[in-house]
């Protein structure tokens, strides 16, 4: 298998999106490119293969792409994690917050119990926020949560620290 760090230029810089001042890491062309995505799948499954995982759990929207790739490989059942108001049955909730104002993600109440261990995919770690409610939102099922796996880490924000300091253990392919 090509070294994973090869793929990075496929991660494509925009300048100003959404907002002036903001770099965005975009995927798309990683995604596209059968061979990369397949590599990066195939990179996660070597890492979390024989861990005793019940469930990959994925965050909404980008998260559900790598989260479910994996499960699939590992013939794991998949658990979304979704913003307000999506999820049918009796959900949990964890709001965050954002530069302005706040958000939420929303868990199925019966999703998860105490037995599970799981992983939960995003696929970037910018200030954290969002990955701690997930976090969050998890624990409180009584479930183990093996580790937190991203593509990208942005080493310019807090989100690397903030997940040190909350002692949530995390993995990252690219950081930039
Ligand atoms: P945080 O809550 O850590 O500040 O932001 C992480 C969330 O925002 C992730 O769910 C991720 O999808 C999204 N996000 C923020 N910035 C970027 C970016 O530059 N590229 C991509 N692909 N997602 C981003």
């Amino acid at each position: 298998m090509t070294a994973i760090n090869a793929l990075k230029p496929l991660i494509r810089t925009i300048p100003d999106y959404p907002k002036p001042g903001i770099q965005f890491r975009d995927i798309t062309p990683l995604l596209a490119n059968g061979d990369a995505f397949y590599q990066v799948i195939e990179h996660f499954a070597e890492r979390y293969q024989d861990k005793g995982l019940t469930k990959i759990v994925g965050i909404e929207a980008r998260g559900f792409i790598f989260a479910t790739a994996l499960a699939y490989r590992l013939k794991l059942g998949f658990v979304p994690l979704r913003k307000p108001g999506k999820l049918p049955a009796k959900t949990r909730q964890q709001s965050y917050d954002l530069e302005y104002g706040t958000d939420a993600l929303e868990l199925h109440d019966d999703a998860l119990t105490a037995t599970d261990n799981v992983l939960l995919i995003d696929d970037l770690l910018a200030t954290g926020g969002t990955l701690i409610a997930a976090h969050k939102l998890l624990s409180d099922t009584g479930a183990r949560i093996h580790e937190c796996a991203f593509l990208i880490t942005l080493n310019d924000l807090p989100g690397g620290q903030k997940l040190d300091e909350n002692g949530i253990g995390y993995y990252t392919l690219f950081e930039f």
